[in-house]
């Protein structure tokens, strides 16, 4: 289905908002903050599967972030896709690590993730979801920094012809 990107992006970032609140200890919670392009971007994909990827996402750079920390999160269009971004200032990816958070079962720190809960198929099932729609997602990270995850989606921007009626 031809679904409208902004719309969607906001849609699951309002819910983690209001998830995240908390009133008592406003230093406490993590401040989401969006940067999207103005322009309505129209992509064809599966909503339900689509909001899993962006909630996986989401939920990490929650978890991998202190309380309080800034996620920052980017929408915005190259000639031919759509770019979609979360970066948190949390623990970060060793380099070495980088390349096999996306398999199946890796976690970085055994210990530590463990104690955090999950099983390490959030990666492993985004990546096939964004790849079943001829699109990429991938990661930078600085240990001890901060890691962003990017996803791209092919993307052909409407005709004139398709947006007006003809009468
Ligand atoms: P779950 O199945 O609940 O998602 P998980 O979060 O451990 O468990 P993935 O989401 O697949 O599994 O992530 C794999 C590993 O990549 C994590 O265990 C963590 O070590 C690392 N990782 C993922 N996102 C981040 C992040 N934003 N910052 C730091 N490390 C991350
Ligand atoms: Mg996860």
């Amino acid at each position: 289905e031809l679904v409208n990107i902004n719309e969607l992006f906001n849609y699951v970032l309002n819910r983690f908002d209001m998830i995240l609140k908390k009133d008592d200890h406003p230093e406490k919670t993590y401040k989401i903050k969006r940067y999207f392009t103005k322009r309505d971007l129209w992509v064809d994909l599966d909503t339900d599967r689509f909001t899993q990827v962006l909630d996986n996402l989401m939920n990490n750079a929650i978890k991998y972030s202190p309380d309080g920390g800034a996620i920052t999160c980017r929408l915005y269009e190259t000639r031919n896709k759509v770019i979609l971004s979360i970066s948190d200032q949390g623990l970060g990816i060793p380099r070495k690590d980088i390349p096999h958070i996306f398999d199946r079962f890796y976690r970085v720190d055994k210990a530590r993730s463990r104690q955090q809960g999950g099983s390490g198929l959030g990666l492993a099932i985004s990546k096939e979801v964004v790849e079943a729609l001829h699109g990429q997602l991938w990661a930078e990270s600085v240990e001890g920094k901060g890691s962003t995850f990017y996803i791209a989606l092919p993307y052909e921007p409407l005709e004139e012809e398709d947006l007006w009626d003809e009468v």
